[in-house]
């Protein structure tokens, strides 16, 4: 995989290292997870988490632009990806947002000018916002983060639309990457965003009997224009926002076959239904598949690092909250003290806090990740307050020794 340049206080001294020793001597099949064990306490780690190629590119071209670039205004469309620690520096930096992560605008495009450098995020953009920039004379193409695994889902798109298939979009319709999808056809191809399986069966209604009625305020703000619920069901192809819950969006695509069976028939199905398989990227899927190496485990509890916007550390979450005691916290800073820990509560959407929430028991379990857009640094700080909390030295080249030893 490609060597990234990224700033130094984005790795880490054990981390990170384990991390390597790992990906050096083993097949990238082998999910079991690392093991730390410091004093009574023992650190279970996924085999994959944090950064990963379309966030270290994109985290590797806007440093790269700052460097060569002192002298000019330098714009994020919005967050680069979604990890505040990262977005933090490079605000610090004097790099400036357009937009917040739900669109609202922070600065007003007149604002920006010809001379100035316009940095597109990880997540990719609407075509809206591409054509004011390149209407400005901006150019585009250096300063592009656009991770090519989002680029891949808008060529499926296309692809499915070049053969008359409806689009639904499996994503979260408030995220930038799902925004962009949806924005990026070539043409006014149907197409439809619904976030999860309860939506899929409302739309599946529509789907079975067209004149249902109240679609379009079921679904305001969802579809293209001119969608016509009575014309574009003939046809559908599911795509997905690629940090989705793989389960749901495999029973999301089966629900839809089964739909376009009872109305189509099982005959001719195949000229109802595209047969493709789920567009979720590589991280989702090693992320998911490893942190689910750890739910025989006797975790007594789980710490999941990631911006609370982060799609796919909120899948990390949904999955661990299913077996343990779980935390979904944006950084180490959020373990207040021993008693007191501030964490997001993903139903409400706000930040709570809690008391006595570590274990006291003899030895103790615990899970420590983080999303795609979390740097390894930040999950060893992690690590390093809860030794701190239980008066546990840590001796990390003993540590990385003797992992060594196993290979
Ligand atoms: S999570 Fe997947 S799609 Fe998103 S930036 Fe990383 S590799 Fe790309």
């Amino acid at each position: 995989m490609k060597h990234f340049v990224l700033p130094t206080y984005y790795d880490s001294e054990l981390i990170s290292e384990l991390k390597e020793i790992r990906t050096k001597n083993e097949k990238r099949t082998d999910y079991s997870p690392t093991k730390i064990s410091i004093g009574k306490l023992n650190f279970f780690i996924p085999k994959y988490f944090g950064f990963c190629f379309g966030v270290k590119n994109a985290i590797e071209i806007c440093y790269k632009t700052i460097q060569e670039n002192p002298q000019k205004k330098i714009y994020l469309i919005s967050e680069i990806i979604h990890n505040p620690n990262v977005n933090n520096d490079l605000k610090k930096k004097g790099v400036k947002f357009l937009q917040k992560s739900n669109g609202e605008t922070i600065i007003p495009w007149n604002k920006v000018t010809k001379n100035d450098i316009v940095i597109i995020p990880a997540f990719g953009t609407t075509k809206e916002n591409m054509s004011i920039i390149q209407k400005k004379g901006i150019e585009t193409k250096s300063y592009d983060t656009t991770c090519p695994f989002v680029t891949k889902v808008w060529n499926r798109g296309n692809d499915l639309a070049k053969k008359d298939y409806t689009i639904l979009i499996h994503g979260k319709p408030e995220h930038e990457e799902t925004k962009a999808t949806f924005s990026n056809f070539k043409h006014n191809t149907p197409r439809i965003i619904i976030k999860n399986i309860k939506e899929a069966k409302l739309l599946s209604k529509y789907i079975l009997n067209p004149n249902e009625p109240d679609f379009k305020k079921t679904f305001k703000g969802r579809f293209s224009k001119k969608f016509n619920p009575k014309k574009d069901f003939q046809k559908i192809g599911v795509i997905n926002q690629t940090t989705m819950l793989a389960e749901e969006t495999q029973e999301i695509s089966y629900f839809f076959e089964q739909i376009m069976k009872k109305k189509y028939g099982n005959t001719h199905i195949k000229n109802h239904i595209a047969n493709t398989r789920d567009t979720l990227c590589y991280a989702t899927n090693e992320n998911q598949t490893s942190i689910k190496e750890l739910i025989n485990l006797n975790i007594d509890l789980a710490f999941i690092t990631g911006g609370y916007n982060s799609s796919n550390t909120s899948q990390l979450v949904k999955i661990c909250e299913k077996y343990f005691g779980t935390y979904f916290i944006s950084s180490e800073k959020k373990l207040i003290s021993e008693n007191e820990i501030i964490h997001f509560d993903m139903k409400k959407k706000i930040e709570k806090i809690q008391k006595n929430y570590l274990p006291n028991k003899k030895v103790i379990n615990f899970l420590i990740s983080g999303g795609a857009s979390c740097p390894d640094s930040v999950l060893e700080r992690l690590l390093e307050k809860i030794c701190k909390f239980y008066n546990q030295p840590i001796n990390k080249k003993k540590i990385i020794k003797n992992f060594l030893l196993k290979y």
